[in-house]
Order: C-alpha cells, then structure tokens, then sequence
C-alpha cells in the first residue's frame, strides 16, 4: 500500500477546510484535502446557498402579499415549486467544479475518498495512506437522528431543497432554524406547516423577545407552534404521515404529506475511527484546547461543523479554518472569539442577532442600558408596509459599548453587520448615533435604536 507524505492534510473539502488551505498554502505547506462528497461542503451545495434561492421566493410571496399597501392590486400569487427548485439547482450549478479550480490555483491536492484515521499521524482515504505532520478534521455535520419509532419516515433538509412538489401540509420535527425557514417559505407558497419543539420555546439560544416576536409572525401568517411537546412516533397512514406527540401529559395525532427533521445537527466525526488517531472524544463531541487542538493528539485541530459547542454557520467554519491553519503555520497562538460575529434566521422577515442576549448580559453582571422599540408605526416601517419590526439594543451603561442587538424585520439580516461592526471595533453607541446615516434607509433608524 502507496504511502504518501503531506505537511497538512485537511479531512473535508466545505468551508471549514477551505479555510485552512489559506494560511497553510501561503507558507508554502504542502496540503492535501480528502472530500468523499461534493467539493464545497454544506454551504454551497445543501445549506446557506441553495435555502436562500427559497428564501427570496418568500420574500417575493410576501411582498406581493403587502403590495395592496401601495394601491398595486394583484391577484392571487401562484408559486410552482417545481421551477423554483429548478432555478436553486441552476444558481448553484457548476460550484464544486469551481472550487475545485480554486483549490488546484492555491496549489491543494484533493482526493476524492472517504477518510478515517488508522494512527496519529496517518489516514486512510481509499487505498491510500497518508502521513501528515499535521490532520485537520473539518468533516461538517449531519441532522441528528431521532431515537423514535418511524424516524426513517422524516426527511431531511437535504431532500426539502431537492423535492419538485410542494408538500401541502408538513410537520417539523424541532424548532430550530431548519424548521422556521423552511417554514416560512413553504407556509408563504401554501403549504399548512405544524412545528413541534420539546423545549418551552422557538430557539433556545437566541434573545427570548425576538423569538417571541417570530413566533407571533409564524402563527400570523399560519404556522402552527407547539413548544414543551414530545414527540412520540411517526407512523405511516394511507397516503399521509402520522405524527404522535405528548403535551401536557395527553397524546395527540397530527396528519400531514411530510414530516421534516429539523431537530439540529450532530458533527460528522463519528466514522472517523478517532481512537486508532488518539484523539480524545465522547461519541461525537472531540475535546480540544482554546488554539482548536485535540488535547490529546497535539497533530490534530478541529474546526467547522466538525466542531461541537459552537454556532454549526458558514462564516464561523470559515474563520475556524483560518484560525487552525494560522496555528499550524505559526504554533499555537490564535484563539477563536466568537464575541462579534453576527447571524440571521432567515424567516421572511429575518431575525438576526449579534453578541449576548438580555438574558447573558445581566448573567454577566454587565450594568446594561436595554433599548427595546417596536417599529411598525416609525416612518420607515410604514413606508414598506413591514408587518414586524422590532429591535434590542443591549449596551454597557459604563463603557457605552453595544453588547448585543437583535432584531426581527427593518432590515435586520443587514443591519445586524453594521452592529456587529462597532461592537468589533469599539464603536461607543454615542458615536454611532452621532454618525450620519444615509436618510431615509432602515440603517439610518439605527440612531433612534440606540
Ligand atoms: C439547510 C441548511 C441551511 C443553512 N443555512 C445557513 C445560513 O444561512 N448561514 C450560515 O451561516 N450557515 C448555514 N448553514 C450551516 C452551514 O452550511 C455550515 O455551518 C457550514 O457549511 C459548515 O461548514 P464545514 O466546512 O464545517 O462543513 P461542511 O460544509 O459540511 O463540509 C464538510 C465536508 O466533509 C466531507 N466529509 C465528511 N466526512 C468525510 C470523510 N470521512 N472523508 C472525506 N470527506 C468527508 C463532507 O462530504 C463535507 O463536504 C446551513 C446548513 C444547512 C444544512
């Protein structure tokens, strides 16, 4: 058997690993990366990218939905999900060819196999074995499996971006992101949507108030919530799917053409044969130290999806990958600080949030000055006719820096960068409402949010 030689070998071709290549390849390592899927990962193929093409359809729904507002009368909009799906397969046509060219201009070997440790330096990808002074494990990750009776039933997001009919009426199995912003999509084209969550409330990590306010906007445009429910099994009936669930100690039937898992994602580490690497784990979780390190296996980092305990997003794998491939280059030296980086639930409209809640400031023992607006009757929010508007703003009444924002509709899956920008970069909320703002936008209303 071929033994090959590699100073850093990356195990995922998605945005975690492509991350590492760029610091690693401009020290002039030699890099291998193993993809045994699409080259590009989650994002482009089966996540962000393509969700986001249904997403806009969404937005489109609503708008037409909203354009009565402006005196424009139009009938009822007719959305055929069959060429939507065509057009979201044909904007992302062609992306892991073009990453591939990427990869080979950076001057990155890949090979296209399914990788497993057989010692603490070395892998196997196919019949290959290869030695690396250095193994990256960006493997992403997959929908948790659910341990119920009929879970085979439910499917995926994989098949939800795939399936050329729309489904008149689907179930989330969690209330998570999956689960809002399919839902939204799907409950805007007219598809009756359940979403069931085990938890008292939408999105547990996220501020308790602008969840509240997306939930009020799902039930507003027909989503039906049941939040502290537990769900029991799913079973087959003529045609349709059965879902049984427990709420208050009662067990209820809903029946629907499709039953989504959208009870979160679990890293895909657990096919690695971890122990044959030395590489300390328990089941899917692997132990690293603050530079993204197996502390057990100082030749192995860790980063993405791959990763768990922190936010499963695209920018974040990307910045992970930096990060690991910055402490390959020049050792252990860069932490990860995950303190500024913004994210968005694209619901139509979106919530989008940066830093700490309301919840973990006070936690925290940050004096904390808390700015609440609800917008819908400001200008701005008139003017587009927004059916939701809202807006926190948590700053530290000593240093007047902003700790947190979140924000539901007005723009927010924006206007959450610019909050992410000062909260980066120290900007004091008094300098950012004495910063002048092109007038009249949503970004100009940032000023009366603070
Ligand atoms: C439906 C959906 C929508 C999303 N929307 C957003 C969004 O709007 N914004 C956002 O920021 N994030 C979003 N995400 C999350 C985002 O896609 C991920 O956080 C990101 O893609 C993770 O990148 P990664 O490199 O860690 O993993 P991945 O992109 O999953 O890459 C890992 C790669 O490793 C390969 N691999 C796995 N095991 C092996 C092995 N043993 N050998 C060889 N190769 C292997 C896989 O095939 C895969 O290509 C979404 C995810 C989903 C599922």
């Amino acid at each position: 058997m071929a033994t090959d030689s590699y100073d850093v070998l990356i195990l995922g071709g998605g945005n975690a690993g492509f991350g590492v290549t760029v610091p690693t390849r401009k020290a002039g390592l030699k890099v291998a990366l193993v993809e045994d899927r699409d080259l590009g990962g989650t994002c482009p193929n089966r996540g962000c990218t393509p969700k986001k093409v249904l997403v806009a359809a969404g937005h489109a729904l609503h708008e037409i939905r909203q354009a009565h507002v402006h005196g424009i009368s139009v009938s009822k909009p007719c959305l055929d999900w069959s060429k939507l799906i065509d057009r979201e397969k044909a904007l992302i046509k062609g992306i892991p060819e073009r990453l591939a060219g990427t990869l080979a201009d950076r001057g990155v070997d890949v090979i296209r196999d399914s990788a497993r440790f057989v010692g603490s330096n070395t892998v196997k990808v196919g019949d290959r074995v290869i030695e690396a002074e250095h193994i990256v494990i960006a493997t992403g990750s997959r929908p948790r499996p659910l341990p119920i009776p009929g879970a085979e039933l439910m499917i995926t997001s994989d098949q939800l971006l795939s399936e050329r009919q729309r489904p008149g009426s689907a179930l989330f199995v969690g209330g998570g992101v999956i689960a809002l912003e399919f839902g939204h999509v799907y409950a805007r084209a007219g598809t009756k949507v359940t979403i069931l969550e085990v938890l008292p409330r939408l999105l547990p990590a996220l501020d308790a108030d602008a969840v509240a306010e997306i939930k009020a906007e799902s039930e507003a445009i027909g989503i039906a919530v049941h939040t502290a429910v537990k769900v029991l099994r799913v079973e087959r009936t003529d045609g349709m799917l059965r879902t049984v669930f427990e709420a208050n100690g009662k067990e209820h039937a809903i029946e629907t053409d499709r039953v989504v898992n959208g009870a979160g994602r679990i890293a895909n580490v657990d096919r690695l044969y971890l122990d044959k690497g030395g590489v300390k784990h328990d089941g899917f979780r692997i132990t690293v130290d603050d530079f993204l390190r197996s502390t057990s296996n100082p030749a192995v980092f860790v980063c993405g999806d791959a990763l768990t305990g922190v936010p499963q997003l695209s920018p974040i794998a990307t910045y992970e990958g930096h990060i690991v491939g910055d402490n390959i280059v020049d050792g252990p030296k860069h932490r990860p600080d995950y303190a500024s980086l913004p994210s968005a639930v694209y619901t139509v409209p979106a919530l989008a949030s940066v830093g700490l809640t309301e919840a973990q400031a006070k936690e925290q023992g940050f004096n904390t000055k808390v700015s609440v607006n609800h917008m819908e009757d400001w200008f701005s929010a008139r003017t587009y006719a927004e059916t939701r508007a809202y807006a926190k703003v948590i700053v530290d009444a000593n240093s007047d820096l902003i700790l947190g924002a979140h924000m539901v509709g007005h723009g927010a899956e924006e206007l959450i960068n610019i909050f992410a920008l000062a909260k980066a970069h120290r900007i004091t909320a008094t300098a950012i409402r004495d910063f002048i703002f092109a007038y009249p936008s949503f970004a100009s209303d940032i000023k009366h949010m603070l």
